[in-house]
């Protein structure tokens, strides 16, 4: 029988593992923290649910969805209050509520008069060249203001990236897809939602979570699988001898396998790949990643004047806030706080702010106070808890669609090894999951 190795116990290794056992493979999964998970980590302090990295899924997501159903876990799934949905973008000095149908739309302060008319043009706009930015893009369709105030906070908010530099077509293929199916995207945005209200009553319950937290897929998949786990082995090199893969770990010794999922970072899967394709190693070091600062602040109700009473905010850079935007967490889902508590979930650095992870905790608490005081009226903090997540995200800058048809390609002669991660074809949980199923598909029939 053959033997497998999947080094990294992200979800995305996690989730081949899952796959390959439920196979009967000989399959060992090594990661080299203490635990497992990687991004996907929670902790409860002082009743507080800490997520270290994702703190929701989206109804829309199906191979999360199908990793859950394996793991029976389904009725751990906990949907966001109902009513609770506005979303909040910064702009002069201020935080605004993004607008939710046509008439506060026409009413926000968020754009000017000049950028309403410009967004109406859209469906008269050209097609764009291949490769684009986020904000090329956007100001193309929709004019410079648009892009500025809706593009860049999006951007910071879903991977802390720059969108002059994030690719349109890595990031939102599905965008592509439509600009050059349906020529505009508001007309198709405006048929879309015609067709979903008429098919779903319930259309805000689109954000999801576990009732205990996203790090129990982790915790649940360690009780099932864990008797094929080893923690604390920090794989430095990867070799082939007599045909057999000799995977070096640091603490725990030599393994040999007949093949091999490196479920890593591009940048580790980068080094550990360099002896044995040279090639595909230089494309995986050409990812980079940014790092990014969570903290987690609980509140006490009283001592805050934003009725914190959606999703979140965003603000855009350039604005001379650090802050990159801040989830509502305790207003999206039961249970994330102490009774009478909000807890609001920041996040400061990425691309625009590479120095920051360099302050101190108190530099950091200082940053919060002043600005969460100015944003939300947030007047006294009752808790605080600062995570440095270095390389937290990839950044699909330009040039990656073209790093990611260079990787297919060098794996299609790659009979014996797979690679899997969230620096390939998306950066959400989701993606991950797939990636870490469709990394084991190559050998399903073995
Ligand atoms: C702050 C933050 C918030 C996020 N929020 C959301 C969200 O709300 N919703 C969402 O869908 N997604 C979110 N994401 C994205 C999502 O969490 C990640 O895309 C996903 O968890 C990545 O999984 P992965 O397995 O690809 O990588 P990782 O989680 O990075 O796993 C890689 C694993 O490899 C291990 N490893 C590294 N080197 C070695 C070695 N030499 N030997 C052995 N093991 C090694 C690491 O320790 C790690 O466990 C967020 C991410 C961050 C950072």
């Amino acid at each position: 029988m053959s033997k497998y190795i999947i080094i990294g116990g992200g979800l995305s290794g996690l989730s081949a593992l899952v796959k390959l056992s439920l196979q009967g493979k000989d399959v060992t999964l090594l990661e080299r923290n203490s635990y497992l998970g990687g991004m996907v980590t929670t902790r409860v302090s002082d009743e507080y649910v800490i997520e270290k990295g994702p703190n929701a899924f989206m109804s829309t997501y199906k191979s999360f969805e199908e990793l859950l159903t394996l793991l029976e876990m389904n009725d751990q799934v906990i949907y966001n209050i109902p009513g609770k949905s506005a979303r909040y973008i910064y702009k002069k000095n201020k935080i605004h509520r993004l607008p939710e149908g046509p008439s506060a739309f026409l009413k926000t302060q968020l754009l000017s008069a000049k950028a309403k008319i410009r967004i109406l043009a859209e469906p008269f706009c050209l097609r764009g060249p291949s490769e684009e930015s986020v904000y090329s893009f956007g100001k193309r369709r929709f004019g410079d203001e648009v892009a500025k105030t809706f593009l860049d906070p999006m951007i910071s908010g879903i991977c802390a990236g720059d969108y002059e530099q994030i690719d349109i077509k890595s990031m939102f293929p599905k965008l592509r897809e439509i600009e050059s199916e349906y020529r505009s995207l508001l007309l198709y945005l405006l048929s879309f939602k015609k067709n979903t209200q008429k098919k779903s009553g319930d259309k805000k319950r689109v954000f999801l979570s576990l009732k205990n937290g996203m790090g129990s897929v982790v915790d649940e998949i360690e009780k099932k699988v864990g008797n094929q786990i080893i923690k604390n082995c920090d794989v430095v090199d990867v070799q082939k001898e007599n045909g057999k893969f000799k995977i070096s770990s640091l603490t725990s010794g030599d393994f040999f396998a007949d093949k091999i999922i490196f479920a890593t970072p591009s940048f580790v899967t980068g080094k550990l790949l360099h002896v044995i394709d040279k090639e595909l190693s230089d494309e995986l070091l050409k990812i980079s990643y940014t790092d990014l600062i969570t903290v987690s602040v609980g509140v006490d109700r009283k001592m805050i004047g934003h009725p914190c009473d959606g999703f979140g905010f965003l603000v855009p850079r350039k604005s001379g806030i650090r802050v990159i935007g801040g989830m509502f967490l305790s207003g999206i889902f039961e249970g994330r706080s102490p009774k009478g508590k909000e807890l609001i979930k920041c996040y400061i650095g990425g691309e625009h702010d590479k120095e920051v992870i360099l302050l101190s905790d108190g530099e950091l608490r200082t940053i919060i106070e002043e600005e969460l005081r100015a944003l939300l009226d947030l007047r006294k903090i009752d808790f605080l808890d600062i995570e440095r997540v270095k390389n937290a995200i990839p950044q699909y800058n330009l040039g990656h669609k073209a790093i990611v048809e260079n990787i297919e390609r060098l794996l299609t002669r790659a009979e014996d090894f797979s690679i899997a991660g969230n620096f390939l074809y998306g950066v959400s949980v989701d993606k991950a999951v797939e990636c870490g199923f469709s990394a084991q598909k190559k050998w399903a029939y073995l």
